[in-house]
């Protein structure tokens, strides 16, 4: 046996879930398909100019999790959006939450893993593309539920009933994100702008939330736009979601755009339990399927498998 736990995914619930079970003393691994960690809390570079392109802040209304935001705010990976007591965002950019979060654990990056088998002596073998395969005792998925679950399918492992009709009735909305350098400032409003009409979801100025020094846009398209527009040309897609934007860009040139598509952007409804475990496959689910589409809801998920393995595991460790 490689490994004892693979954790499927470096996104906050995998993170989470990985940090309250090393922690225990466990001997696990998170695989991750990018090349960095963070999932949908995800901040990329352009040039000079830095996106939020996902999560674009969170909320910290458990107090637990309260707790953990104000020790990354200590730590200086987390500071309030400029100007709101309630929104929290990443300092500079979201992904460094995530990758205080991976600090000190095994992440191993861009390794897809194409398919989970369940073996009859009892353990997990894991498919990697271009790695082989990995022997683990535990698994722990923790993408979106539609790809955690085709994992399972096309290693041929059969749910039980009542588990499998609960999971696959999560599917999740698309989500168009448009990233927008200006050559000048922008007239988004400091705080973000959530348009109620038009194709448009959400327009925020990354400089103003002090990622970087200049005007850099991110557009986010709603559900139904997404949906409609998810498969046509990049050109086309900036070119309408650049004109929904025009009343936020001023009279600004855009310098640069470009295009980010989130298929698995929220989900549709939530699981109203943390997690799943089920016992008899050593097998685990977490992430933004449980408790609702939301950073916190994704950690507060993750943390709250770990700590149900952990508890299981304690027993094991001390007769060891
Ligand atoms: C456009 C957008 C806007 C959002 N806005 C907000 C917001 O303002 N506030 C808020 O709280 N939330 C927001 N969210 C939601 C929030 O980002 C998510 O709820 C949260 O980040 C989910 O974390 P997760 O760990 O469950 O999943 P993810 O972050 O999706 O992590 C899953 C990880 O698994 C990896 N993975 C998938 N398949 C494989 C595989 N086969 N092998 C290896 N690795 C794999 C992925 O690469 C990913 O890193 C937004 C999301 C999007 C997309």
């Amino acid at each position: 046996m490689n490994r004892k736990i693979a954790i499927i995914g470096a996104g906050v619930a995998g993170l989470s879930a990985a940090r309250v079970l090393s922690t225990s003393g466990a001997r696990l691994v998170v695989l991750e398909k990018s090349r960095g960690v963070g999932g949908r809390m995800a901040t990329k570079r352009v040039g000079e100019a830095v996106f939020d392109t996902g999560a674009q802040f969170f909320t910290a209304r458990a107090d637990g999790f309260a707790a953990d935001v104000q020790r990354w705010v200590d730590l200086g990976r987390a500071e309030p959006w400029p100007g709101s007591a309630h929104r929290w965002i990443g300092r500079g950019g979201m992904t460094s939450v995530a990758k205080h979060l991976a600090e000190g654990i095994d992440v191993e990056r861009e390794r897809k893993v194409t398919a989970a088998r369940r073996h009859e002596s009892g353990y997990w073998e894991l498919d990697i593309e271009n790695a082989g395969i990995l022997r683990v005792e535990r698994l722990l998925l923790t993408a979106p539920m539609p790809q955690s679950l085709a994992l399972l399918d096309q290693g041929g492992v059969r749910l039980p009933d009542d588990v499998a009709g609960e999971l696959r009735s999560v599917s999740y909305r698309p989500c168009l994100a448009a990233l927008l350098v200006l050559d000048g400032s922008s007239a988004v409003p400091p705080e973000g702008v959530a348009p109620s009409e038009g194709p448009l979801r959400w327009v925020a100025d990354n400089g103003l939330k002090g990622l970087c020094r200049q005007a850099a846009i991110t557009v986010h398209a709603g559900p139904e736009f997404s949906a409609r527009e998810y498969g046509r040309p990049e050109a086309e897609v900036l070119e309408s979601m650049t004109a929904a934007a025009r009343p936020w860009l001023g009279d600004r040139r855009v310098v640069s755009a470009a295009l980010h598509r989130w298929r698995y952007s929220e989900p549709v409804g939530s699981l109203p339990r943390p997690f799943v475990w089920i016992p008899e496959l050593s097998l685990g689910f977490a992430g933004d399927a449980f408790l609702g589409g939301r950073v916190e809801a994704a950690a507060l998920s993750g943390q709250a498998l770990g700590h149900h393995l952990a508890a299981q595991l304690a027993p094991a460790a001390n007769e060891a």
